[in-house]
């Protein structure tokens, strides 16, 4: 029994009624440094810290107050060097029994397991913080099935950047289906990857958007414990919206890099195509001209002129694809066009499709070429009529955007388009309508428009959605329109002869226009550049009128025109050019008596151009 109490690490101790110290066996000292003597006959109230003592006294109290009954209590005892010893105790009161008379309490030493707790405890707060504050919201839930299916779910727990985040308040201890009405029919895959997480297992990593609540997440789901997942997410909105504003920045630039490269491309054919069709049409219509009317000959002729002409045609749409200018720029106020446009429209379109119009009356005019707007705008209006071949709405609207800006949108109501063709949608030559009713050059043609003005074109459209095209053009305001330049007037010629320098680098058009100008009488001399027209002139020739080819290799039209000019100050210059472009229109405003002469050109509008120029009254 002796050995039981000597050896114990448990001291056992005897109190009376008071709290004094009866016996101490010897694990006290041991544990507390204290010699038994030191104990003698003082209270045990003495060696407790004084923060715990009150509670101790008072399950002193409760354990005298029922005998027999252990009473279980924790505190700090102190030790001879100073220190305090974290001690659990258990007390009996055994007063009433006479072989005992005594307090019987048995302490033991727990440092070690309160060290312990108070790890846990810290780590748990530590961890709680971090919940708390990490950036990421944080959702535990338990998955609620309903016949064996996933059905919903409950929030368990969840941290404080989650209701930053999807600013949902008190979730915990409700449904999904609770916290946000309707998203099970907004967001009929909310519940996907959930359930395979809880099923498996396996976490997943995932974005998505969330229709009920308009944001999107990018989750990483686990599953913690059966039944449970736990998502750790973030909003996402500011990425996707920057996302795509990206994507469409690339799109446009790649857009705005094919048009170019296309139309360099359509720009360089339709030049030298221009030159087949002006030497053929010159030399037809010619002989049309010289064959008696009626005869078959007379008609094989008149047949490849009209065949030039529609050549013509076909290379004048090229060179539109190709057009970064514009021919004739007014100011003007695209409401008028609008209407105009819908006029025509209505006269012309089944009666099931509606038409709305919601036109700023204060719109900005803006600088414009009337003919390209109003052929861009037909375009895009029929698109909008084809997509709905069983009827809707077309929109047009027109607005003031920030200053400097005006905006036009075409919105219909109609089949829209899937990604694959709104990304080749704006393709020359693309297009899902049949052959002979679609040429795909139609929306090409609208944003070289647009682009020719300095605005932007734009598409949204999705399938079944309809579509919305979106033209931005710069405006401008107190400016005059401008003037129209003189068109020559095709007065009946007079018969004079000139003498004619034909400056062409293109041997076919030499050789057609050539003997036609011969043949209406003219002196002609031929040269192939502007440095051997220079020469010409340096050498003492004097001509009527020189007709100068633009696009040259070398000095071309451009560096020739002053040249000649400094040597024949007065001489007319027919200026001779597939395209109306800036650059032309600028030499005929720079120098007078310089008339630009259209490419191709056909025998009797040559000669009508011709009628226009006086001879030089010394000849
Ligand atoms: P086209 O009309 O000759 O096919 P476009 O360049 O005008 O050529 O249009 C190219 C393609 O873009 C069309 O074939 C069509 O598939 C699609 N598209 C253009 N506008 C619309 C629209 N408003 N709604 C639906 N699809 C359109
Ligand atoms: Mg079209």
């Amino acid at each position: 029994m002796q050995a039981l109490l000597d050896y114990s690490w448990d001291i056992l101790s005897l109190l009376d009624g008071d709290g004094k110290l009866l016996y101490n066996s010897p694990a006290a000292q041991r544990l507390h440094g204290f010699a038994p003597e030191e104990f003698d006959g003082r209270s045990t109230f003495e060696f407790i810290h004084p923060e715990d003592a009150p509670l101790v006294a008072e399950v002193f109290q409760r354990g005298l107050a029922h005998p027999g009954v252990p009473v279980r209590v924790r505190y700090r005892y102190a030790h001879k060097d100073g220190a305090w010893i974290w001690m659990e105790a258990v007390g009996v009161n055994l007063l009433d029994n006479p072989s005992i008379s005594a307090v019987v309490v048995n302490s033991r030493d727990i440092s070690d397991r309160v060290e312990a707790e108070n790890a846990v405890r810290q780590s748990e707060s530590h961890f709680r913080a971090l919940f708390n504050n990490m950036a990421q919201g944080f959702a535990l839930c338990r998955l609620v099935f309903k016949d064996g299916v996933a059905d919903d779910f409950i929030y368990v727990e969840v941290n404080q950047s989650f209701g930053d985040q999807t600013g949902l308040k008190n979730v915990v201890g409700r449904r999904v289906s609770e916290v946000v009405p309707g998203i099970r029919e907004a967001d009929p895959d909310l519940l996907d990857h959930y359930e395979r997480v809880v099923r498996t297992g396996v976490p997943e990593r995932f974005e998505v958007y969330r229709n009920a609540l308009k944001l999107w997440f990018s989750i990483s789901v686990y599953r913690p414990m059966p039944g449970h997942f736990a998502a750790i997410f973030d909003v996402i909105n500011d990425r996707k919206q920057a996302e795509e504003e990206r994507s469409q920045l690339e799109r446009q630039l790649s857009q705005s890099q094919k048009m170019d490269s296309l139309g360099s491309l359509a720009g360089g054919v339709a030049h030298d195509m221009n030159n087949v069709l002006g030497s053929i049409l010159m030399l037809a219509s010619a002989h049309e001209a010289m064959e008696p009317p009626g005869s078959p000959a007379q008609e094989a002729f008149a047949t490849i002129t009209r065949a030039c002409q529609r050549g013509g045609d076909m290379v004048r749409r090229l060179l539109g694809l190709a057009r970064h200018d514009l021919s004739e720029v007014k100011v003007l106020n695209l409401n008028a066009l609008v209407l105009e446009e819908v006029l025509l429209l209505e006269r012309t379109t089944l009666a099931q499709v509606r038409f709305s119009l919601d036109l700023a009356d204060d719109l900005r005019p803006i600088r414009g070429d009337s003919t390209a707007l109003i052929h861009a705008l037909m375009n895009l209006c029929v698109n909008a009529i084809d997509a709905m071949p069983h009827g809707g709405t077309l929109t047009l609207r027109t607005r003031n955007a920030e200053p400097g800006w005006i905006e036009l949108e075409i919105v219909d109501s109609g089949i829209g388009m899937p990604r694959e063709v709104l990304d080749k949608a704006m393709d020359p030559f693309f297009t899902t309508k049949s052959h002979g009713k679609g040429t795909g050059l139609g929306l090409s043609m609208a944003y070289n428009t647009m682009k020719a003005h300095r605005g932007t074109l734009t598409i949204q459209s999705e399938t079944g959605k309809g579509t919305r095209v979106l033209v931005r053009l710069p405006s401008c305001e107190g400016e005059e329109p401008e003037d129209e330049a003189p068109a020559p007037s095709k007065q009946e010629g007079n018969g004079r002869s000139l003498e004619v320098l034909l400056v062409d680098d293109d041997e076919l058009i030499r050789d057609s226009m050539g003997p036609v100008l011969r043949a209406q009488g003219h002196r002609v001399v031929l040269v192939g550049s502007g440095e051997e027209a220079l020469d010409c002139l340096k050498r003492g020739s004097s001509p009527d009128v020189v007709i100068l080819d633009m696009n040259m290799p070398g000095l071309g039209g451009r560096g020739a025109l002053p040249r000649i000019r400094s040597l024949q100050p007065d001489v007319p210059v027919l200026l001779a050019t597939g395209r109306a472009g800036p650059d032309a229109l600028e030499l005929t405003r720079s120098f007078t008596g310089v008339t630009l002469l259209p490419k191709p050109i056909n025998a009797s509008d040559l000669k009508a151009y011709l009628d226009t120029i006086e001879a030089k009254p010394d000849r």
